[in-house]
């Protein structure tokens, strides 16, 4: 059985339990909420030490079944006030579970800045005065250094020092390339227990126990084929994520100007296919990457200079999205140097772009100004009083500069899809229990499901439920969303089931994700209402509800009682 490390901050003190009786069956974002919901006080400082911050590895985590490996990180949001989850690919839950550990959990606080390195000893406490400040990509090579290339580590950068609402978790794919557990100000949390970095190493640690070995080879290749089925796997496959800036422009969804519009003008030079001509072009640039081992779907890139210099990896469609059209930047280039100094800061870029976003409507910036918004952003690290007030996140900076058109829920900035256009993904934005988020449930049109219509006022609500509870579940598996969320798009939840049921040695029925998904929502829902939120705070900002959005002329427009029936189960 898998065991939980909990490191207690406040006292340098390392214990290894056996997984408690009521979290017996879960890992990954199942595991984190409900340890948050049953050992946090709701109405606790975020940035307390009464707070934990924990790292579980999916159930599925340190298997072979592919982009099985998510990281989650959770812990009582201070950007939301919510209990929060934020996962990442890397390497990190692969190496946590296989050195038999399900969960680390932080408590307290250091008294001074501190590392921690977890290997098959144990756990050893580090000072880390001397990464004091840094960013993320000069200590990740400072760790790669002294601790070889067989370590992952998570890490914050100076936002998360700063507390930053913003601030963000960065974890290091097997190659080193940094990816991001961004929502939800974690890595403040991270900086609040004065924790500047773990580093993971898994040598000579055993394999996960499979207790069907012919059983769970079967039911990966299964899993393999199936997704690989899905018509839109190819093209994440070809072109990455950076595939939906086209789409979702087409549907008059593509965020621009601040949500004010649907369509970009310069929307072809911020295109996957501009990108991928781009990247074959340049030295050293790969238009598609894998953030773990294991991947066949490898939605990343890696986005080079013209000299073939690293600028970021990989460069997102929510990225392009909000830091781009949102802004109406139209130049990649630049977009990359804001992604590259948001991750070495440690910051989210979608609320960093949605706070770009807002300070342009009050004027602080012009519209379209790149270079001023990468100086914009540089100012977080500096900690200049701009700097602080966009790294705190879209909501605190358009609330401080005035701006009535905030996009965003619960606190933290919407995802980059009009909801106007794509309601079921409005809905899932109102009601998931983290604040506006597309890795709660997206929904888009997919010809998997010809049947859905994406913008009909009825019939929202009901999808949003099933594929936030099929999100919930496989976010407690470790599984990418770029895997579960085709799955579920053409019904196919009996492979993963197979896979859980042969690592397992139990019986899976064919409720068990919809079962793990809704004890999961359960708890988070709970945990929120005795924070004091409650079904008014389920809502998009009325701007939505009120303006049409051009082209198409939709407005928001899913009957209240209908969000309401999300979280009714
Ligand atoms: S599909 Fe993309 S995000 Fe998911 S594991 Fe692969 S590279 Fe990472």
């Amino acid at each position: 059985m898998k065991k939980i490390m909990r490191i207690n901050l406040s006292e340098s003190k390392v214990k290894v339990e056996d997984m408690p009786k009521e979290y017996q069956g879960l890992g990954g974002r199942g595991l984190t909420s409900h340890i948050i919901a049953r050992e946090v006080p709701p109405k606790a400082d975020p940035l307390g030490p009464e707070n934990k911050l924990v790292f579980a590895a999916g159930i599925l985590g340190g298997t072979t079944v592919p982009s099985c490996g998510r990281l989650s990180v959770g812990a009582k949001s201070p950007l939301t006030n919510t209990i929060k989850e934020a996962n990442s690919g890397g390497a990190a839950a692969q190496k946590i579970a296989r050195l038999g550990l399900q969960a680390v959990v932080f408590e307290g606080r250091a008294k001074e800045l501190m590392s921690l390195k977890i290997d098959k000893n144990g756990a050893t406490f580090i000072p880390a005065s001397s990464f004091k400040g840094l960013g993320n990509y000069e200590l990740i090579e400072r760790m790669k250094k002294e601790y070889g290339r067989n370590i992952s580590s998570i890490s914050i950068g100076p936002a998360g020092e700063l507390k930053l609402k913003a601030a963000s978790v960065t974890v290091t794919t097997p190659d080193f390339h940094i990816r991001v557990a961004a929502r939800g100000g974690l890595g403040a949390v991270m900086g609040s227990k004065n924790l500047k970095a773990i580093i993971i190493d898994d040598a000579g640690s055993d394999k996960v126990e499979v207790k069907d070995k012919a059983k769970f080879r079967e039911a990966t290749k299964t899993f393999s084929n199936t997704l690989l089925s899905h018509p839109i796997t190819g093209l994440f496959k070809d072109f990455g994520t950076p595939a939906l800036v086209m789409m979702i422009n087409s549907l008059g969804c593509l965020p621009t100007k601040n949500y004010s519009i649907g369509q970009f003008e310069g929307v072809e030079n911020i295109s996957a296919e501009y990108m991928v001509d781009l990247l074959k072009k340049r030295p050293n640039g790969q238009p598609t990457h894998r953030c773990m081992d294991g991947c066949i779907t490898h939605c990343s890139n890696i986005y080079t200079d013209e000299n073939g210099e690293m600028i970021v990896s990989g460069l997102e469609y929510e990225t392009i999205g909000l830091v781009g059209s949102n802004c109406m930047i139209g130049d990649l280039d630049i977009i990359a140097h804001i992604n590259r100094v948001c991750n070495d800061v440690g910051v989210d870029t979608m609320d960093i772009g949605g706070a770009l976003g807002v300070a342009m409507e009050a004027g602080l910036l012009a519209w379209g100004d790149g270079k001023a918004a990468l100086g914009f952003v540089k100012e977080i690290g500096k900690a200049t009083d701009r700097g602080m007030m966009i790294g705190n996140g879209c909501r605190f900076t358009g609330e401080k500069l005035g701006v009535k058109r905030i996009p965003q829920v619960k606190g933290q900035c919407l995802s980059a899809y009009d909801p106007r256009g794509l309601k079921g993904a409005g809905v899932t934005f109102a009601t998931s229990p983290m604040g506006a988020d597309h890795t709660a449930g997206l929904l888009l049109p997919n010809p998997a499901n010809p049947a859905y219509n994406h913008v009909a006022a009825t019939g929202q609500g009901p999808m949003s439920q099933s594929v936030q509870l099929h999100i919930a579940a496989i976010d407690s598996l470790g599984l990418c969303m770029m895997v579960g969320l085709p799955l579920w798009e053409i019904g196919a939840q009996a492979c993963i089931n197979s896979c859980v049921s042969a690592l397992t040695g139990e019986s899976v029925d064919e409720n068990y994700l919809v079962n793990l998904g809704t004890s999961v929502l359960k708890a988070e829902r709970k945990f929120n209402q005795a924070v004091g939120f409650t079904e008014k705070d389920d809502r998009l900002p009325r701007f939505f509800v009120e303006e049409k959005l051009p082209p198409s002329g939709n407005v928001f427009d899913v009957p209240e009682e209908e969000i309401d029936s999300v979280n009714k189960f």
